[in-house]
């Protein structure tokens, strides 16, 4: 992870150097990192940090940027696929993850997909991944002062409504009800 000087960060953000190879850069602010062809904003030039590769960034713990799919990037399976993707979720949970994209990805059909993953671990992707992220919620709602909504989003849900529904079903209380718990005075 590097800075770089005010001179080359605006030739990056006027795209003056437009033959340059693909790089990876990230925003100190939100720990989220991305390729050079995002078409998200370019984080502002004190929080602008560039990486050598794609596991550099993820060695210093940032997170991909959904907007650039950069989980997909090279993201093979072998016959242990089952596991592989329970690994995948478990880092990646936060990721538009679906059952037409891994499917392809691991070159299964999605009802083998499905019907394989569950008899290994009795639950199906989908469900693991709603798993994952309910509890990953669960912990930024007892750990922080984030906005729900904030969390939901940050977790991976695109639906705010979907993520209560759920998050009741899973912990029979709803998540304001979980931050009273952590902080009784409010
Ligand atoms: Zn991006």
């Amino acid at each position: 992870m590097k800075k770089i000087s005010t001179i080359e960060y605006n030739k990056i953000k006027n795209k003056e150097d437009l033959n340059a190879e693909t790089f990876y850069f990230g925003n100190t602010n939100t720990e989220i990192f991305c390729m050079s062809t995002c078409d998200l904003r370019l984080p502002q030039e004190k929080n602008f940090v560039l990486f050598d590769s794609k596991e550099d960034a993820l060695a210093e713990k940032y997170k991909p940027c959904k907007k650039c799919q950069l989980t997909k990037i090279g993201n093979s399976y072998t016959k242990q696929w089952r596991e592989e993707l329970k690994v995948y979720i478990d880092k990646y949970y936060y990721y538009d993850i679906n059952l037409e994209d891994l499917s392809k990805q691991i070159g299964v059909s999605k009802f083998h997909l499905v019907r394989s993953f569950k008899s290994k671990f009795s639950i199906s992707p989908i469900n693991y991944l709603i798993k994952v992220r309910l509890v990953k919620a669960n912990e930024i709602l007892m750990s922080g002062d984030k906005s729900i909504s904030e969390i939901a989003y940050e977790v991976g849900f695109k639906s705010y409504h979907h993520f209560l529904k759920s998050y009741k079903k899973r912990f029979n209380e709803i998540p304001t009800a979980t931050r009273k718990i952590k902080d009784p005075k409010d």
